[in-house]
């Protein structure tokens, strides 16, 4: 083509990226690579390799090992035996090290970027300019938290092994991600890559070994979802850390439940992308090919469902149509392409069967004019429009480059149709009204909220999702929390209390005259309610006298004080001043019948008065800490790297189901709900199950005490029956469990469906006396999930 012709046509020639080095890395690796246990490279017991092959042009770059269930035992027992030195190496010397995977992975990105590029199939632009420079701040900025863990955690200790799987769409980032917070705060790791995907992680343990990172500190072990789930089930692996599908997160609570696992997930998406009348639409348009033409849509935030004010929709879709038209599909390695290949043939083939039945639906389809190379693996941008809020391809992930775009006319219908998902990691807000903005930042459920951009990461920020997209979050202070545990917890007791009782002399209660009958009820929307099934259940003191009987609640009942909690939306709407007025009410009132609740311990558990009396203090004082975090348990602004002001906002969960413990009635009782309350949420409280006395007593507090009806639902009867129905229900976003091994093990199965929240005591007993164990931001952090809204600046 002459230079005079080329002018003409303004058509780009091909601008191939040099893959020579990565190419030298997998010669020197033979094109066969082994698994990374203990520092060394290991040869799998199976002695059996898979094929991992480039989607651009579907050459065989390598063979990659199966890692069977022996491989994964010898990791583990590597990264077991690496944990206490590296423990005691402490935050300074895990943060050289750290430090030098940052630096060394900066003095190699080309290759990373290359390397990553070809196996996965994402243009050289994204993972030269984002994925690999993101990595490289990742192990910076955990180099600074490991430096940091003894004043900025000294709470905190390591959990120990830590299993870590990830997904093919972000191969190294994802390594990051995990591996460096766990390293930062002690822990040892044992990975597995994606099958389609391992190549980058692998020329990652190069680094290790570069830096001389202690052997067992890092093993990867490749291979497919069987790999993946005898990590998962290994027992010396103290927490899993998973990114990838729903279904498998799903899979992964169900495996762990009951075994004390800690957990994190990072799951699917279906985010909204926001644009109100007034947005600059130009800069949407360029938003939209970050949010949805990124990595070929194959990332779990992607803006995949475009919600539009109606006055502008028809002048959007033009402006889009535009340029996708623009828009140029192609090689990975070369520069001037904006969208790579899919990843393999099986996600290319989900994609067209998705938008075959977006078709079939009768939803309008559009696609640019020009056609995706015929070799490898390619599908080009696609925009729906006209799309009903029920259709598949508006609630299902596409996981590819597909846009399904709606309208709506109000700001109220903007939000309920954004949070018509069962998922909830990230949306987008666009408009130039930057108090409409963060009006609607708070309505989002979603992690992450960015407003006037999309797609941005930073390790300065939280990333994590609500509902279905999981829990935990990555980056930031927040996502340290993954990887530690409270130093208390080794003072949790296999055993309740004893306690020291006293008979009740009933020969001194005057037997002339029956007393009045004193009935207690459930307590549900404000209101004093009779179970619905009609039963009651006898309650007695600790030598079997009788004392009362209270409701013996069913399903019904649940459902009731759920849906009054969901009706309550006066409590989250207060500020945490007006919240911290009526707590302080609460303890007022509390504190005016102190003797009565002391004399319904003694009467429940035959304590001593002063027992009970210090029991009523305890529960008094414990209203107040609350009363005092109600306004101060602030977020913070994220030094994120791009011109941002990054709010970590930390908001209510939602409704939360607390099942209390049986021991300490009164100050159990007080000591779950109150945090929860205290940060908005409305809650169903199952109290104690054999002294439910003290908390049925307690709603003539809350009647007096100007706590919204629906605010606080008290539910009696059978701890077990109530818990099962409370982990099953959908509409319940969190649920605190105090009680037995085999009821912790009931709710984390159980809620897996709807993946709620669940914190859980797996039948250790904390001394609820005691306030590094009873109280503290430990219980708040339950209580709120952190969203991080994105504000960029500069005019
Ligand atoms: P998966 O959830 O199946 O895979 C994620 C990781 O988990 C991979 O390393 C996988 O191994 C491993 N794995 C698979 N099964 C198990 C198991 N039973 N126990 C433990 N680990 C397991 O996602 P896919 O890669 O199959 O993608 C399917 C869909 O998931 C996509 O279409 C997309 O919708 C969604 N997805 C979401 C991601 C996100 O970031 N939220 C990322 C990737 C996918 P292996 O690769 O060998 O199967």
């Amino acid at each position: 083509m002459s230079i005079k012709e080329i002018y003409n046509t303004m058509e780009y020639g091909p601008a191939p990226e040099s893959n020579k080095e990565s190419v030298a890395f997998l010669d020197q690796h033979k094109r066969k690579f082994q698994l990374f246990i203990n520092g060394k490279w290991t040869k799998p017991s199976s002695g059996e390799y898979f094929e991992s092959i480039s989607p651009s042009t579907t050459e065989k770059l390598a063979q990659v090992a199966e890692a069977n269930d022996k491989d994964v035992d010898d990791a583990v027992k590597a990264a077991k035996k690496a944990l206490k030195p590296w423990v005691e190496l402490g935050g300074h010397g895990r943060a050289r090290y750290l430090y030098a995977i940052a630096r060394q992975i900066q003095k190699h990105s080309r290759n990373f970027a290359v390397l990553e590029s070809m196996d996965n199939g994402k243009p050289i632009r994204e993972t030269r300019d984002i994925d690999i420079p993101l990595v490289a701040r990742h192990f910076y900025h955990h180099a600074g938290w490991a430096q940091l863990m003894d004043t900025e955690m000294k709470d905190y200790k390591e959990i120990g092994v830590i299993g870590q799987i990830i997904p093919w769409n972000f191969p190294m980032l994802m390594l990051a991600w995990k591996i460096a917070p766990a390293l930062a705060m002690g822990n040892t790791v044992v990975l597995k890559p994606a099958e389609f995907t391992s190549l980058t992680a692998l020329l990652f343990a190069d680094i290790c070994k570069q830096v001389g990172l202690p052997d067992g500190v890092v093993n990867i072990i490749t291979g497919h979802g069987n790999t993946g789930a005898a990590l998962v089930n290994h027992p010396d692996v103290s927490k899993i850390a998973f990114t990838g599908s729903t279904e498998v997160g799903k899979i992964i609570r169900r495996a762990t439940a009951g075994t004390g696992k800690k957990i994190s997930l990072e799951l699917g998406g279906k985010s909204p992308f926001i644009v109100f009348e007034d947005a600059d639409l130009d800069s949407v348009v360029e938003g939209i090919v970050d949010a949805i033409w990124f990595n070929q849509g194959q990332v779990c935030c992607a803006g995949s469902r475009l919600l539009v004010q109606e006055s502008v929709a028809e002048k959007l879709y033009k402006k889009i149509r535009a340029r996708m038209e623009t828009l140029r599909v192609g090689n990975s390695l070369d520069k001037s392409i904006d969208i790579g290949a899919i990843v393999a043939p099986v996600q290319l083939k989900t994609i067209q069967e998705l938008v075959q039945q977006g078709k079939d639906e009768g939803n309008t389809c559009w696609q640019p004019s020009w056609e995706c190379p015929k070799e490898g693996c390619y599908y080009p941008p696609t925009l729906f429009t006209g799309v009903s809020p029920s259709s598949i391809i508006a609630q299902e992930e596409i996981f590819g480059p597909v846009l399904v775009a709606m309208t709506f006319r109000s700001h109220g219908e903007a939000v309920k149709l954004a949070n018509n998902t069962r998922y909830g990691l990230a949306s987008s807000i666009w408009t130039e009204n930057i108090n409409l903005a963060l009006d609607i930042a708070p309505q989002i459920k979603a992690g992450t909220v960015w407003i006037n951009c999309s797609n941005v990461f930073d390790a300065a920020s939280g990333f994590g999702g609500y509902r279905e997209s999981g829990y935990g979050r990555e980056g930031g202070k927040e996502g340290l929390y993954e990887y530690v545990k409270h130093r208390a917890e080794s003072e949790f007791k296999n055993e309740a209390p004893k306690l020291k009782t006293h008979e009740p002399n009933n020969k001194k209660e005057n037997k002339s005259l029956p007393s009045i009958d004193r009935t207690p009820k459930l307590f549900i929307g404000g209101k004093q309610a009779r179970p619905d099934g009609g039963n009651s259940i006898p309650i007695k003191d600790t030598y079997g006298n009788y004392i009362s009987e209270v409701p013996k609640s069913s399903r019904k009942d649940i459902r009731n004080a759920v849906e009054a909690a969901h009706a309550c939306t006066t409590w989250a709407g207060m500020t945490g001043h007006a919240k911290a007025q009526v707590l302080y009410y609460i303890a007022e009132n509390l504190s005016v019948r102190a003797e009565e609740f002391a004399a319904r311990i003694v009467q429940m558990t035959n304590v001593s008065a002063s027992e009970a009396e210090k029991e009523v203090q305890t529960s008094i004082e414990r209203v107040y800490t609350y009363a005092a975090w109600a306004d101060k348990y602030d977020g913070q602004v994220h030094h994120t790297t791009q011109r941002n002001v990054t709010l970590a906002m930390p908001e209510k969960v939602g409704i939360i189901g607390i099942v209390c413990p049986d021991e300490s009635h009164l100050l159990g009782f007080i000591s779950t709900v109150i945090p929860a309350i205290a940060m908005g949420n409305c809650i169903v409280v199952v109290p104690s199950e054999t002294g439910p006395l003290s908390a049925t007593d307690f709603y003539q507090i809350l009647e007096t005490s100007d706590v919204p009806g629906g605010c606080i639902n008290i539910v009696t009867g059978s701890k077990d029956e109530l818990t099962k129905e409370m982990a099953k229900h959908d509409d319940i976003d969190g649920l605190w469990y105090f009680g037995t091994a085999q009821g912790s093990k009931d709710v984390e199965l159980l809620s897996a469906e709807n993946l709620k929240r669940t914190w859980v005591n797996y039948g250790k007993y904390r001394n609820w006396f005691d306030r590094i164990q009873g109280e503290g931001s430990e219980f708040l952090r339950h209580a709120t999930e952190i969203k991080n809204i994105w504000v960029p600046y500069g005019a």
